[in-house]
C-alpha cells in the first residue's frame, strides 16, 4: 500500500472529514491514477484511505477514515447501497431520481442518476474509472436493473488527465426515454441532454413553481433558460394562461416543446424562443411587455469563486431586467447554480438588482437542490444550487 505524508499542519481538514486533499498539502509520495493510498500526517498518523489523482490539484479524495476499513469491491458495495437505500426510503415524487450524489454519498467523483429503468453514470476522478467495472456491476445488482450508460464527459474529466468517454456500459437500446415527475411526463435523451439528461436537482422547485402560478393565479409566464421545458410544463400544470420559453439550445427547444404536448396541453398557449435571454429581456422591455411570472435558470455562470466578480454582474443584469418586466404582484423564481457564489451573495445580488431596478420585491420562500442531491455537513463545497421566490410589490 502506498502512503501520502502530508506537510505538517496540513491535516487539519482531513480531521474534520472534510474529503479532499490538495497537492500543495502534500510532502511526499504518489500512485497510479485511482489507486488507493494510504494517508497520513507529517508524523506519520493515520487520516484515511483515499483516490490518488497524479494529474489532478485534487491529488487525493477520501474513500473511508477509518483505518480498519477495506477498500474493496465490498465496500463500494456497501456504499452504493446505503445511497441507494435512502433514496427507496424517501419516495422522491419522480421516477427520474439521482441515486448517487458524489462527495456527499461518500462515493467522491461518482454520480448515477436513475431514469425510470435507465441508470446514467458519471465517473469524473480516478478513484471511480478504476473501479467502473466493480461499480458498475453492483449498480447492476443492487437496483435490479439491466441498462446503464456512461455520461463521462463533464470538464472535471480533463482536470484528471481522464478522457472523454460515453455509450452504453451495461445493456443497450434506446437513449430517448419518458420520466414521470409530480405527474407530468418529461422526455429526455441521456446521450445527448445536458448533464446525464436532465436537471433532476430543481425538481422541488419546479414543483413550487406550479404551486405558486396556480395560488396567485399567474396568467403570463416566462421562462428563462428552459432548456427541455421542466419550469414550462410546470407552469402550464399550475394554470399559466400562456407560456414563453427561452433557450439558446434548438435541441433542448424541440424537447421542451414535444414535452408541452406529451403532457397534453395546446401548444398554442406557448411560444419558444431560439435566443439569448438577456437579449430578449431587454427586446421584452423596449417593447413594453409585462410578465406575471419569470424563472430565471441560467447556467453555471461562476464555477468557482475565482469568476464570482464577472458572474455577479451577470447574475445581477439579468435579475433586474425580470424584475423590472414583471406587473406587481408578480413572481420572480431566480436560481444560481454556480458553486463560486454563496447563498448570501446571492441574495444581495438579488438585492442590488432590485434596488436597480427601483421595484419593492420581498423574498417569500427559499429553495435548493432536491433530497437527492444531499450536501454533507463535511463537504460544503457539495452546496451549489439555491433558488429565490421574490414577490414585486410596487
Ligand atoms: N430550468 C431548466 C434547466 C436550465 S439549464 C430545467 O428545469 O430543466 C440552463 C439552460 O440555459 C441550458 O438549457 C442552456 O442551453 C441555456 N443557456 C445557456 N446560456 C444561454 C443564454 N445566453 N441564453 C439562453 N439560454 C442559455
Amino acid at each position: 500500500m502506498k502512503t501520502i505524508r502530508l506537510k505538517p499542519g496540513k491535516e487539519k481538514s482531513l480531521l474534520r472529514h472534510h474529503p479532499w486533499v490538495f497537492d500543495g498539502a502534500i510532502a511526499k509520495g504518489g500512485a497510479d491514477p485511482g489507486e488507493t493510498v494510504r494517508v497520513e500526517s507529517h508524523d506519520g498518523t493515520f487520516l484515511a484511505w483515499g483516490a490518488y489523482s497524479p494529474a489532478s490539484r485534487i491529488r487525493v479524495r477520501v474513500w473511508s477514515f477509518e483505518q480498519a476499513q477495506r477498500i474493496d469491491a465490498a465496500f463500494l458495495r456497501e456504499r452504493l447501497r446505503q445511497a441507494i437505500g435512502l433514496r427507496d426510503m424517501w419516495r422522491l415524487p419522480s421516477n427520474g431520481v439521482r441515486l448517487v450524489h458524489g462527495e456527499s454519498d461518500g462515493l467522491p467523483g461518482l454520480v448515477v442518476d436513475r431514469y425510470g429503468d435507465t441508470l446514467v453514470a458519471q465517473f469524473t476522478s480516478c478513484g471511480p474509472e478504476r473501479w467502473k467495472p466493480v461499480l458498475a456491476d453492483a449498480l447492476l445488482e443492487i437496483t435490479g436493473l439491466q441498462r446503464l450508460y456512461e455520461r463521462s464527459d463533464a470538464s472535471a474529466r480533463a482536470r484528471e488527465g481522464l478522457p472523454e468517454v460515453t455509450g452504453w456500459l451495461r445493456g443497450t437500446g434506446e437513449t430517448a426515454l419518458t420520466i414521470q415527475e409530480h405527474g407530468w411526463r418529461l422526455g429526455l435523451d441521456v446521450a445527448s441532454g445536458h448533464k446525464t439528461g436532465y436537471y433532476l436537482d430543481q425538481r422541488d422547485s419546479r414543483r413550487d413553481c406550479a404551486d405558486w402560478v396556480r395560488r396567485l393565479g399567474l396568467g403570463e409566464v416566462l421562462n428563462g433558460f428552459s432548456y427541455t421545458g421542466g419550469f414550462t410544463v410546470a407552469a402550464l400544470a399550475g394554470g399559466a394562461r400562456h407560456v414563453t420559453s427561452i433557450d439558446s439550445s434548438g435541441p433542448a427547444l424541440e424537447q421542451a416543446r414535444a414535452n408541452v404536448a406529451l403532457n397534453g396541453f395546446d401548444l398554442s398557449r406557448c411560444t419558444f424562443l431560439d435566443a439569448d435571454v438577456n437579449a430578449s429581456l431587454r427586446r421584452f422591455q423596449a417593447e413594453g411587455r409585462t410578465f406575471d411570472a419569470i424563472v430565471l435558470d441560467p447556467p453555471k455562470l461562476a464555477p468557482t469563486v475565482a469568476h464570482a466578480e464577472r458572474a455577479a454582474r451577470a447574475y445581477k443584469d439579468l435579475n433586474r431586467l425580470a424584475l423590472q418586466l414583471l406587473r406587481p404582484g408578480g413572481v420572480l423564481f431566480t436560481y444560481s447554480c454556480s458553486g463560486g457564489i454563496g447563498v448570501e451573495l446571492f441574495q444581495k445580488i438579488v438585492a442590488g438588482a432590485a434596488f436597480d431596478a427601483g421595484v419593492d420585491a420581498a423574498i417569500v420562500q427559499r429553495q435548493g437542490g432536491a433530497a437527492d442531491h444531499p450536501v454533507a455537513l463535511a463537504f460544503p463545497e457539495g452546496e451549489y444550487l439555491k433558488g429565490l421566490v421574490v414577490v414585486r410589490r410596487r
